[in-house]
């Protein structure tokens, strides 16, 4: 592979070029690998907790709640969520002197997507130095630079406590019904507690990936085994922990669907201790190289005040295509390096020319997975496993893989790898039927994803009626309107947080941290001037649809050309339903500055002030 050296006098990154590929080529193997994998039903091919699998929307981590009086209360801010995205409101709230607030979740605890997900060998893919937020305050030093999702999870609850939090939170609630109060400027929100809530304001969010996604394989409700999904992990079935040590699984023929960020973390775990493993695989996931290691604790603590700011900002340039000095050297940054460098070899006057950083960055894209696909050859010792390993599709139309013990997984006896590209014919009451050839198995994992694909509404399990008693499911529909991906006009004082049509970030802590700092500018402000409502003006909502458009219509070509998945709402990005479908605004750096100067500015452009 030619590794060519970017220029502008830096050390030489030796990032891949792609330059000895025939582009066309590549491009039609990608074509004709995303053809057999595109299904007509786009995202309605999956199904939810439904029907024998009702279930997975009960938390299996907790007994039944303790029996409470419900609250009726007013108060100024209730926070729906107590993921990262609660915590990191609720503090920043805090530190804006906002203090009369509340927050609910249907978990029994702080921790989000950290709380459902409890898999074997569940760890952050983002390095825990800047996801962990507020290190420098809390003073926890990570164990490792990934850390394992039960630390990320204690740190949640260390947060929590840490800030006051849990006297605050409504645990094993699940709301029910919000509804705007015109004449009070309040919302109500009526809890299945018997709750009556009453905030001047409210901030929601859907919750990105808590509710399992089950395949639509036709005999899924047959199969008479023990089955379960990634984030409902059955470890009285297995025994062990999300440390390992499933000894149960012994003598039992264990088969997964899914070879995702997740699927890549729980196979290694699975093929160690099952007596068999067989991984049905739809898509390989490109793997790069994890590193992972303990961390340093000299190195720890003498970074300067301020370093965890400095880190996360520098992460997110590069992920933006900015080409500064990064000091996280990993498969992310060396990633987006191999764009970054891509455009650096072309002469100055076309770095500006789209076409000709697409085409470039194309390339250069091709030669960073051919170096992935010598990776599986270099590791995986069977030739025809390591043919069915390697990924053919540009790097950012899933999310990007790491590690260091899923390929070699591979090469175990106990290991059989199943290609069902096509499609898996029939899940049988013994097993998963693929081309007429029946595996048998006495448990199944479904490691397949999380409701994403669904609209806001359906995901979040509640609607919110605004001014006039307008529906949110009515107005989201056919996707998000929003005006920056916090407000939404005909809902006064609520503001979405999350995957909405906002500036996104790799570390998604960061992209919280912004959406948290801006909508609490805006509350702390109302609460301090006597403004009782606070809404987007319907220009301002257009305006932002016409800017979020531009950004997908120049973005499309890419996501029609990629295998389906979340990111392109399942091969058909005109599916404009749900969140990640409707919009998510690139680039963020620019977009977080802009929120910046709009606070500086103090006028509170594209809201109506009341
Ligand atoms: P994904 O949606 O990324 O993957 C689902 C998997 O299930 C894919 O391999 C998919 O195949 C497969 N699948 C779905 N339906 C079928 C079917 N009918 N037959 C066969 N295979 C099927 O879910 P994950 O849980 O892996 O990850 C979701 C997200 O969670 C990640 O993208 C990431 O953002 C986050 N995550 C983050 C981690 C972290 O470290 N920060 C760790 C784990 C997850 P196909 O690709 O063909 O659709």
């Amino acid at each position: 592979m030619a590794n060519d050296t970017p220029s502008n006098g830096r050390p030489p990154r030796n990032s891949p070029t792609g330059a000895d590929l025939d582009v066309a080529a590549v491009r039609d193997k990608y074509a004709r690998e995303r053809d057999k994998r595109v299904r007509a039903e786009g995202t309605d091919q999956f199904n939810f907790a439904e029907g024998r699998y009702a279930h997975f929307d009960d938390d299996p981590w907790a007994g039944p709640p303790a029996p409470r009086e419900p609250v009726a209360a007013e108060f100024d801010l209730l926070i729906i969520g107590a993921g990262l995205g609660g915590l990191i409101t609720a503090i920043t709230a805090l530190d804006a002197g906002i203090e009369d607030f509340r927050m609910v979740d249907i978990t029994a605890d702080f921790g989000g997507t950290w709380y459902w997900n409890r898999y074997p060998g569940i760890r952050c893919d983002v390095e825990s130095y800047i996801y962990l937020p507020y290190l420098e305050r809390t003073g926890h030093m990570p164990t490792e630079r990934y850390v394992r999702g039960d630390e990320i999870l204690g740190y949640c609850q260390t947060l929590a406590k840490q800030f006051g939090l849990y006297d605050k939170a409504l645990f094993q609630t699940k709301v029910e019904a919000v509804e705007w109060d015109g004449e009070a400027s309040r919302w109500n929100v009526v809890t299945n507690r018997g709750d009556r809530l009453a905030p001047r304001f409210l901030v929601t969010q859907s919750g990105i990936f808590s509710r399992p996604q089950l395949p639509g394989i036709p005999g899924i409700e047959d199969f008479e085994g023990k089955i379960f999904h990634s984030s409902r992990w059955d470890y009285e079935y297995t025994g062990g922990d999300l440390h390992g040590g499933m000894s149960n699984l012994a003598d039992k023929r264990v088969g997964i669907v899914g070879t995702g960020a997740t699927g890549l973390q729980v196979v290694p775990e699975l093929a160690r201790d099952a007596g068999s493993l067989t991984v049905f695989q739809r898509t390989p996931t490109a793997v790069n190289v994890r590193d992972n290691g303990p961390t340093d604790r000299e190195w720890f603590e003498s970074q300067p005040a301020g370093w965890q700011r400095a880190r996360e900002v520098s992460f997110n340039q590069i992920g933006n295509g900015e080409n500064v000095d990064c000091p996280i050297e990993d498969g992310w940054a060396r990633f987006f390096y191999t764009l970054i460098d891509a455009v650096e070899r072309l002469p100055e006057d076309r770095r500006t020319d789209i076409e000709a950083v697409a085409a470039a960055q194309e390339q250069a894209d091709f030669g960073y997975n051919e170096v992935l696909r010598e990776r599986v050859d270099n590791t995986v010792r069977d030739a025809e496993k390591a043919a069915l390993l390697k990924a053919y599709y540009r790097t950012l139309c899933k999310r990007p893989g790491f590690s260091d013990d899923y390929l070699p997984a591979f090469d175990q006896d106990n290991v059989t790898l199943v290609d069902v590209s096509t499609g898996i014919e029939r899940i049988t009451p013994g097993g998963v039927q693929v081309d007429g050839t029946e595996y048998e198995l006495d448990c199944l994992v479904f490691a397949t994803g999380f409701e994403l694909g669904t609209t806001w509404v359906h995901q979040a399990g509640y609607d919110i009626r605004g001014r006039g008693g307008r529906a949110l499911s009515d107005k989201w529909a056919r996707g998000l309107r929003t005006y920056h991906g916090l407000f939404s006009e005909g809902f006064p004082n609520v503001f979405f947080l999350g995957l909405t049509q906002t500036g996104t970030t790799i570390s998604v802590p960061h992209m919280l941290q912004e959406q948290a700092t801006h909508l609490t500018f805006v509350i702390a402000h109302a609460l301090a001037n006597g403004v009782s409502q606070v809404e987007a003006t319907e220009a301002a909502e257009a305006a932002w649809q016409e800017t979020i458009g531009a950004v997908n219509e120049a973005r499309r070509p890419f996501q029609e050309a990629c295998t389906p998945g979340y990111f392109n709402a399942e091969g058909k990005p005109n599916d404009r339903r749900s969140a990640i479908g409707s919009g998510i605004f690139f680039p963020s750096t620019q977009f977080f500055t802009d929120w910046e100067s709009w606070r500086q500015a103090g006028e509170f452009e594209g809201l109506v002030l009341r």
